[in-house]
């Protein structure tokens, strides 16, 4: 009883009414600038909502990056894509801080990586160090920003996670300053018949609604007159004060008649279910106008955790003679918004505007696993793959094989498979499986090679075809020459490149010794820091050798003099 009672209290003091009660107090800022910000939490972004904040450095690498408080450091991951270099500093306070696309690490870090590099001659590494064994105190330099991994102009990428849970939290919640007076933007307001005999401003598909601004700063849409059941979705961004970046919501409130039907906020998600966003956002919209509207109901295989308030899923059931007033409130974490106002009539009127449903001759039954022949190729979809049922369109023309288009998200891997047999062994050597982009130019899918099988796992539905790589990689120095004296150079650094399967792997020795080299696929170059080992010969000679993924490789060889 008394145990409980206790329990209890502690669950009600660490969450109010449902929601977790971040300290605001107890992190201070990564970086030491006013946090100018290029991307929020929970944005929308391809396949995964942003599970941190994107800082913005000045247009520059190198900043120094703070410990946000005292803590152990708990991982380190270095990779070509994603986080880059990305270092985790677990706290006591149960929260887990992570500094992301970073240039490098502070000395005593970068010592303790470039070891386990060395000893696992790789690049690419990811460690969790012993607790306690790299301890960093709350204002002390971690890192330096950088533009490492899948970044696309320098940033710090920071996050805050449960250590517990390892979701991601929202990094605003914790009193971070950022200025903000700006009202969120609605760019675009829609309305989707939903039910089978439900038509939207005479129109069975999705319609979108014009708006006006209102003196008040509120935005009216046109009357929408509707019958059956109808929902609405937004495209819509947020600003913050100081940089004209185009981030995400925070949070979005439906009313129907003053109640409330639908409402989610971005205080936290997990990785688990960030590709569910394709359930959230109007997948085929997206595919077709690039440009993404959240739905304010929940629509086929929507599991998200975010939602705060929901009635009929959202939905509005609209019946004849009877007017409704539909209210959309986009919200930031500043406390600014924006309101929109769509009246709705109830009246029954002739569909001018049909939606089409594309048959075919396959149809997908979203629960079950489903296999399709091709000819040369066949598919397979493992059961809830898709989200909803619909006709799939197969195409195949010898090495070619179409799946549908990518209108239709897929939540899980499915399988292509090829029947190569026939073709002769040379052929079979170079050749990949890959899919073509919007050009038509092949992409390398990671192809696995079983006798006369090739296969593929992938979530993207398009165009797939055999392709063939016989061109090996090149490499070239790109800051020195043969036979040259590099005495006072601090760094080595070469280019190089394939032109299609891509490269798969990379390694360079110094007079025979394994040395590291950074890769940087961004601008195609490996660098070696001469700081990594003392030379103690005066001729150096250097052997690299790159391997691109269907096995072609190149060796280059070279001397150089230090002293
Ligand atoms: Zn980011």
């Amino acid at each position: 009883m008394k145990k409980s009672l206790i329990l209890l209290c502690i669950l009600s003091a660490q969450y109010i009414l449902g929601q977790e009660n971040y300290p605001r107090d107890a992190f201070r800022s990564p970086l030491d600038i006013p946090l100018i910000l290029a991307g929020t939490f929970g944005e929308l972004r391809s396949n995964h909502f942003h599970s941190g904040i994107d800082i913005k450095t000045r247009q520059r690498q190198g900043l120094p990056v703070y410990a946000i408080a005292d803590g152990t450091v708990s991982r380190i991951k270095v990779s070509h894509w994603g986080y880059g270099k990305a270092l985790y500093i677990a706290h006591p306070n149960g929260y887990t801080s992570v500094y992301a696309h970073l240039q490098k690490f502070s000395p005593e870090i970068e010592a303790y990586v470039k070891q386990t590099q060395y000893r696992n001659r790789s690049y690419e590494i990811e460690v969790f160090p012993e607790y306690g064994q790299l301890k960093v105190s709350k204002d002390s330099l971690v890192a330096y920003s950088g533009n490492t991994g899948g970044s696309s102009g320098p940033h710090l990428h920071f996050e805050i996670r449960s250590s517990l849970t390892e979701k991601p939290t929202n990094p605003l919640l914790y009193g971070l300053d950022v200025r903000d007076a700006t009202n969120p933007t609605l760019e675009g307001l829609y309305a989707y018949p939903l039910s089978g005999d439900a038509v939207v401003n005479q129109s069975e598909d999705r319609v979108q609604l014009s708006l006006t601004r209102q003196a008040d700063g509120s935005y009216l849409a046109s009357e929408v007159i509707a019958i059956g059941t109808i929902g609405f979705g937004v495209a819509a961004y947020d600003r913050q004060d100081l940089a004209a970046n185009q981030n995400g919501l925070y949070e979005l409130e439906q009313k129907v008649n003053g109640r409330v039907t639908a409402a989610f906020d971005f205080d936290s998600f997990s990785f688990g279910e960030t590709r569910l966003i394709n359930t959230l956002i109007d997948y085929e919209y997206l595919s077709k106008y690039r440009r993404r509207i959240q739905r304010c109901f929940k629509w086929n295989g929507n599991d998200l955790s975010i939602y705060k308030q929901l009635e009929n899923d959202g939905k509005l059931t609209v019946l004849p003679g009877m007017n409704y007033t539909v209210e959309i409130t986009l919200k930031d974490l500043a406390g600014n918004s924006s309101r929109v106002v769509i009246p709705v009539e109830g009246r029954r009127e002739i569909p001018l505007e049909k939606k089409e449903v594309l048959k075919t001759d396959h149809y997908i039954s979203a629960g079950k696993p489903n296999n399709f022949d091709l000819g040369r190729a066949r598919v397979f979809f493992p059961a809830n793959t898709f989200y909803e049922d619909f006709y799939i369109d197969l195409k195949s023309n010898n090495d070619t094989v179409t799946i549908h288009n990518n209108s239709v998200p897929a939540h899980k891997n499915f399988t292509l498979t090829f029947d190569t047999q026939g073709y002769d062994e040379g052929f079979l050597k170079t050749a990949f499986i890959a899919r073509l982009d919007e050009r038509l130019r092949p992409d390398y899918m990671k192809t696995y090679k079983r006798g006369a099988s090739f296969s593929t796992r992938t979530r993207s539905l398009g165009t797939f075809t055999l392709a063939r790589d016989t061109v090996p990689p090149t490499i070239r120095p790109k800051n020195f020459k043969s036979k040259q004296w590099l005495t006072n150079y601090r760094y080595l650094s070469l280019l190089i490149s394939d032109d299609l399967s891509g490269i798969a792997s990379y390694e360079a020795t110094l007079n025979g010794e394994w040395i590291l080299m950074e890769y940087e696929p961004k601008n195609n170059t490996i660098t070696y820091n001469f700081d990594d080992k003392i030379l103690d010969k005066k001729q150096c000679d250097l052997k690299v050798v790159v391997t691109d993924n269907v096995g072609n490789s190149t060796t280059f060889t070279s001397s150089f003099f230090r002293s």
